[in-house]
């Protein structure tokens, strides 16, 4: 099996609509780590995609916070603008979606899927002070986790080494291809689809080849200036249509 990751897409859909372009022919199945809206200016867009495409789909913390599960008291005033937006724009039916998405993490074949990390998903893993606990007692060899907008993640390698995975800035397409050895244990961050912040502007996803045990991570370029005159007409913050652009 082949398995499309998808995270943090943030109601972008010209980003969306790239990466499935690309990824096209190269996964059987669709997985989503959450946050499918919040930021951008389709919501309704990307859920109307993404619900049919993916087979399981968690949550994330804007999907909470835009569909009112939480509010969006611990968000930035940008984010949490945002936020306000996105509930006004959402259909009734896409708000009530969001409401039913279950959290992470959910168990695979083999593997498990979660918005933030496996103790909490709205916890943030950006270096081994979160990492290396969760590498060390792990439930799965590999966990996908999203949340941060960074690809990579990070790795105990069969020796007991802990690293970071660092991947090469490429050209459009394939970026690296980390092989999965079974004496290591892995959280694996796709990137993400909508709004990257590992200063590359251009969307992230990763594809899970289960059968050959590695995770092939992609960037692919969009049209970003559709994305930011919608966001421009849609009133959204200028700070959040400009961060879209540097990668931050
Ligand atoms: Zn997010």
């Amino acid at each position: 099996m082949r398995y499309l990751l998808l995270s943090d897409a943030h109601s972008n859909l010209e980003a969306l609509e790239a990466c499935l372009e690309l990824a096209q022919g190269k996964y059987d199945e669709a997985l989503c780590l959450g946050d499918l809206v919040g930021y951008g200016p389709n919501p309704n867009e990307v859920i109307e995609v993404i619900k049919p495409l993916a087979r399981v789909i968690i949550r994330g913390n804007h999907d909470k916070a835009c569909s009112g599960v939480t509010d969006a008291a611990d968000f930035n005033p940008l984010a949490r603008m945002a936020t306000e937006w996105t509930r006004q724009a959402l259909t009734p039916e896409h708000c009530e979606f969001l409401r039913s998405l279950p959290s992470g993490p959910v168990m695979m074949e083999g593997f498990s899927i979660v918005h933030g990390s496996p103790l909490d998903e709205d916890q943030y893993i950006v270096g081994p002070g979160q990492a290396l606990p969760l590498l060390r007692a792990p439930q799965t060899q590999t966990v996908f986790f999203g949340h941060t907008h960074f690809q990579g993640g990070f790795m105990v390698t069969p020796k007991g080494r802990f690293q970071s995975i660092h991947l090469p800035h490429a050209s459009d397409g394939l970026v690296d291809t980390l092989s999965l050895e079974n004496s290591a244990r892995f959280l694996i961050n796709p990137g993400s689809v909508g709004q990257p912040r590992d200063g590359d502007w251009r969307a992230g996803f990763a594809i899970f080849d289960q059968k050959k045990n590695v995770v092939e991570y992609y960037r692919t370029a969009y049209d970003l200036a559709i994305t930011q005159q919608k966001m421009r007409k849609a009133g959204l913050p200028e700070p959040l249509f400009r961060r879209l652009e540097y990668g931050r």
